[in-house]
């Protein structure tokens, strides 16, 4: 063991800490394996909010980086340790601290498992309507420090709209708590809505306080086929326009689609270019009002079939294989870069055509999928070999979807946040003086720099 290590163990235990070689490479990269630069120095496995104070005034004592880290399922290397230091893995801080059914409310520990979460509250007919689609293993802390989103974010907003209070250990280990149970608070600067979204460098996020819902009584999934891309992005635009507001409504190119087809019982016929699947939830009267109204529209649009999902068991299966979706490509292509760009919604059509002509200009195949009924478009670049030639056509790519973005009043990201993946881009979206008032805050929050530096913005 380092020296680090030894003064880690001697501090928290040194079943908390680890710096064998092998346990710190697992931990100098998340799920986009390509930002992998450094790994940590030493590894802490805190299981209370005091371990996390511990190290965190250690570190502040010896200037040295400190990264958070949930599941490590990031899409833009937030929680990589590119100065090195110390990781805090939060995953053994996993309690649900209270289920308050009165209140509608609930208080987690950060390294709660989302679909832990989701399990435990929908056992009492509550609902947590956040559904990062790697809801198995992504943390509600990594949630709230990335903002996340998800298929139900047409209906429902993302993670910020649902917490409403946090316990944050600072940089130098003190603890502050931030709103707090109630369903609304005035009282200055909004610190809760601060931290949610500041990807760790801030502080680290070590209880949470969340909204909750009643649990909808009924849920209907639709299946709408697409001849053409544009076809089925002005299918998204007037299916918000109609007024039904679905709980889900994802976008498939075809070869996602033929890819989800292994993993269901009923297959969905391969005839057009782009799929949109739905899923309607309420009342069972509204649910059934909304999906005849939603068959007729997708009719009257001319899409190829509407199919209506039957059992609820088969509609599960088709929303499973969706959620498997990324790591199943992960599988086929040797490279996968996953980008983020939402537009408003009247604008998605626009969009995807830049998107395609962009693939087609540079040369790289890039499948669109995503969160396509709240503008968030998951254009992938799939690098069938690993190669600078295809390196640079990939960044050349990057560059275009984000200036198309942006000039449809876009963001570069509407829920994987920034980490190193989209820091270039901060300037170009926010404009100098915000991205100077953001270095300004996290000075007054960390004055030393130590809590996962190098992110969000680029480094002079
Ligand atoms: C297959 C797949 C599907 C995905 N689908 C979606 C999706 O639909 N929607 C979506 O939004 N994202 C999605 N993601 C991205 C990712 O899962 C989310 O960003 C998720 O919120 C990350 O959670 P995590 O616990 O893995 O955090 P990590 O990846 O470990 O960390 C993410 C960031 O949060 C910080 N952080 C983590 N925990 C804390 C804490 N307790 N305190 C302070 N900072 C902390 C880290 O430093 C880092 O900057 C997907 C990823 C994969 C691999």
């Amino acid at each position: 063991m380092n020296g680090l290590g030894q003064d880690l163990s001697a501090l928290l235990g040194a079943e908390k800490v680890k710096t064998a070689p092998e346990d710190l490479f697992f931990y100098s990269s998340d799920a986009t394996h390509y930002f992998v630069s450094h790994a940590p120095d030493a590894m802490v496995l805190p299981e209370a909010t005091g371990d996390v104070c511990t190290t965190l005034k250690y570190a502040y004592d010896h200037a040295l980086p400190v990264t958070p880290r949930g599941a490590g399922s990031g899409l833009s290397a937030g929680c990589t340790p590119i100065k090195g230091g110390i990781v805090l893995d939060m995953k053994r801080m996993n309690g649900i601290l209270e289920i308050n059914r009165g209140n509608m409310t609930a208080r987690v520990e950060a390294g709660v498992v989302l679909a832990n979460f989701h399990r435990t509250v929908e056992k009492q007919k509550l609902f947590y309507p956040p559904d990062p689609q790697s809801l198995e293993v992504c943390t509600l802390g990594g949630n709230v420090a990335t903002r996340a989103g998800g298929p139900r974010g047409v209906k429902y907003g993302t993670t910020g709209n649902y917490v409403l209070g946090l316990e944050v250990a600072l940089a130098d280990g003190s603890v502050i708590n931030t709103g707090g149970i109630c369903v609304k608070q005035s009282v200055g600067y909004d610190l809760t809505h601060l931290m949610t979204g500041s990807e760790g460098t801030l502080g680290v996020i070590t209880r949470i306080n969340v909204r909750l819902l009643p649990l909808p009584a009924a849920r209907k999934t639709a299946i709408a086929v697409c001849e053409t891309v544009e076809q089925a992005a002005t299918l998204v635009s007037e299916i918000i326009a109609s007024g039904v507001v679905p709980a889900k409504l994802e976008f498939l190119h075809k070869g996602g689609m033929g890819l989800i087809n292994i993993f269901i019982p009923n297959k969905v016929p391969i005839t057009g270019e782009a799929y949109l699947m739905i899923e309607l939830d309420g009342g069972p009267a509204q649910v059934d009002e909304d999906a005849k109204h939603l068959k007729a529209l997708c009719e009257r649009m001319k899409a190829q079939e509407v199919r209506l999902v039957g059992s609820d068991q088969e509609a599960e299966s088709y929303w499973k294989a969706r959620q498997n979706l990324n790591p199943i490509l992960m599988a086929v292509f040797k490279k996968m870069i996953n980008e983020d760009i939402t537009v408003p919604r009247d604008k998605i059509p626009e969009m995807f055509r830049a998107v395609e002509n962009i693939s087609k200009q540079v040369g790289v195949s890039i499948g669109m999928g995503g969160h396509a009924g709240d503008g968030n478009i998951h254009p992938v670049i799939l690098l069938p070999q690993i190669s600078d030639e295809l390196d640079q056509k990939a960044a050349a790519a990057i560059e275009q979807i984000v200036k198309a973005g942006l000039a449809l009043g876009g963001t570069v990201s509407g829920e994987h946040g920034i980490g190193l993946h989209k820091a270039q881009f901060l300037i170009q979206e926010l404009g100098e003086v915000q991205v100077e008032i953001l270095k300004r805050v996290k000075q007054a929050f960390d004055p030393k720099g130590i809590m996962n530096p190098g992110k969000i913005w680029l480094e002079a």
